[in-house]
């Protein structure tokens, strides 16, 4: 595969991917919206040991925004750079704004469309999922 490589807006966090992304969906939450300022998070779940940070550990930041979700943002530049939630170990879920690289793979579907802002409407045909998909 080609290499993945991702950093946040200031730099200062780093990070490759020694796995290709299986998926991308498509995030409409409003706590997503809010954490990127945006209609939608596009977002990657890639196993955890597939993510080596190559430099930033020291600006990585959590906030927790639900009971056992932590959302990993870079302390100095605010770019959120990947979600983990304990109820599922082992998984990180990637925001892929921050490739620096091709993604080599397109979004798979919208979630969590119920949420959607007003002010965007879904303009292509991949699959729309209410809620969170099961
Ligand atoms: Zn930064
Ligand atoms: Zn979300």
């Amino acid at each position: 595969m080609n290499e993945l490589r991702g950093s946040c807006l200031c730099g200062g966090v780093r990070y490759t991917l020694t796995a290709p992304l299986s998926e991308i969906g498509l995030c409409h939450c409003q706590q997503c919206r809010k954490a990127n300022g945006s209609a939608f998070a596009a977002n990657a779940p890639i196993p955890e040991t597939a993510f080596q940070l190559l430099a930033g550990a020291e600006l990585l930041k959590a906030y927790e925004s639900s009971p056992g979700k932590q959302r990993v943002f870079c302390g100095h530049c605010g770019s959120p750079v990947y979600s983990r939630n304990a109820r599922k170990p082992g998984v990180l879920r990637l925001r892929i704004g921050l490739l620096d690289t091709p993604a080599g793979h397109s979004p798979d579907f919208h979630f969590m469309t119920a949420y959607r802002a007003d002010w965007y409407a879904i303009r292509d045909n991949l699959p729309q999922h209410p809620e969170y998909p099961s």
